[in-house]
């Protein structure tokens, strides 16, 4: 029976999922990480086994390889050519790829191009590519965008207020990430609903966040931008500042720009604001303990997030849906319900004890809200899946 990997390839992981093509049934899932340094960490669960194993992996073909080779050995597969299709989960396509797209030699050379767009994850996306291509030459390989779902937004929502010849010459522009995501959970609300119909915004909240907002399927604005730097607060990025400060701190630290690029990517956010941790969950535990600095980052956290909401509402000239969804938006109860009391007035209100239930998907409004609210998980790797059978089913 045929299966299907995906991947997710970072600069020192590899996450993986294996699927059944037909059943779409998952097989096996696990992940890969410290490769290229000492003792990386080969984690994976099959039926009802769980392997936890210390390899020694100097670079990614040697990971790849020994994944395919435990596939092998565990007997997932009695021939690797059982593996058809091979989906990769890629940061950047630019304004080249609005949809998946199958890497070919020609495809691939056009992802090359766009490097420069991601420089710390894209060439690394292209590299797992290749491996898969030379290990596996027999399957098809399919990319599946972060940037994609959000190619629908107008340019007056994608362009910024500079000089016009930065987006033709250079393409500065909005292109929103955790598409796949927004992806996912727009279209779990239209099934949920029956209906393609609606205005919904949904607020990713992991440690990377961005709010996207959905008319009637489509993604016509979202807060993450030319990088994933911008819009809301996260777990170490700052999201959307003045970029003056940047001038300003070089000045006043002595540090060159990229310096302060890295700590506003790194050490902003939850982590900059509480100096405590970049992890929700350590901000919250030291907010019920009264740290002051905690207590602001989460009052700061939330009042991002309920302007955007109320940017998105304009936007999309009303609201049907509002959706929670990632590690924070899943799973804190407080977090919800803390920006949806802010929003009571626009007709908003949560139903305190059904969010505090542990469903995946969830309806969490009050009958009497003029807003759905819902909780759902998200699913990226089943997105990233789907698009590469469809593409694999189109062409075999
Ligand atoms: P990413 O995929 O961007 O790395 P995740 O979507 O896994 O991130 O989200 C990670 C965040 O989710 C962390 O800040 C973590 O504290 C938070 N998180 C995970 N589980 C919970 C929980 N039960 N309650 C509150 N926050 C949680």
């Amino acid at each position: 029976m045929s299966k299907l990997l995906v991947v997710n390839t970072g600069s020192s992981s590899l996450k993986f999922k294996l699927y059944n093509t037909n059943s779409q049934a998952e097989i096996l899932e696990g992940v890969m990480d410290r490769i290229g340094l000492q003792d990386s960490n080969f984690k994976y669960r099959f039926d009802i086994h769980k392997v936890d194993e210390v390899v020694q992996l100097a670079n990614h073909e040697e990971a790849i390889h020994l994944l395919l080779d435990s596939i092998l050995r565990i007997k997932i597969v009695s021939d690797l050519a059982e593996i058809v299709c091979i989906g990769h989960r890629v940061v950047h396509g630019g304004e080249i790829f609005k949809t998946s797209a199958i890497m070919d030699e020609e495809n691939l050379e056009r992802l090359k191009t766009i490097s420069d767009l991601a420089p710390l994850h894209n060439p690394i996306n292209v590299k797992g590519i290749e491996i898969f291509k030379k290990l596996l030459p027999s399957a098809m390989n399919v990319a599946v965008f972060d940037t994609s779902f959000h190619q629908t937004l107008e340019p007056k929502a994608f362009l910024y207020p500079l000089p016009y010849t930065w987006y033709e010459h250079y393409k500065v522009r909005k292109y929103g990430f955790h598409g796949t995501s927004h992806k996912y959970v727009s279209k779990r609300i239209e099934a949920i609903q029956g209906t393609k119909e609606s205005k919904t915004i949904i607020c990713h909240l992991g440690n990377g966040a961005s709010l996207c907002a959905v008319k009637n399927g489509v993604s016509i604005d979202t807060s993450m931008g030319f990088t994933p730097l911008d819009g809301i607060m996260m777990g170490t990025r700052c999201g959307s500042i003045d970029p003056a400060i940047i001038n300003f701190i070089t000045q006043k630290l002595n540090y060159t720009e990229e310096q302060v690029i890295d700590i506003f990517n790194r050490e902003s956010g939850l982590l900059g604001v509480s100096g405590i941790s970049s992890d929700f969950r350590d901000v919250l535990a030291a907010a019920n303990q009264d740290d002051p600095q905690a207590i602001l980052a989460l009052e700061m956290y939330v009042y991002r997030i309920i302007l955007m909401i109320g940017s998105y509402m304009c936007a999309l000239q009303g609201i049907d849906n509002l959706v929670f969804t990632a590690g924070i938006g899943e799973n804190s109860s407080y977090i919800r319900e803390k920006i949806c009391n802010e929003l009571t007035f626009m007709g908003i209100h949560i139903d305190k004890d059904q969010n505090l239930h542990r469903e995946k998907e969830m309806l969490i409004s009050k009958a009497d809200s003029t807003v759905k609210i819902y909780k759902i998980a998200t699913n990226e790797e089943l997105v990233i899946m789907q698009e590469s059978k469809a593409l694999w089913d189109e062409f075999n």
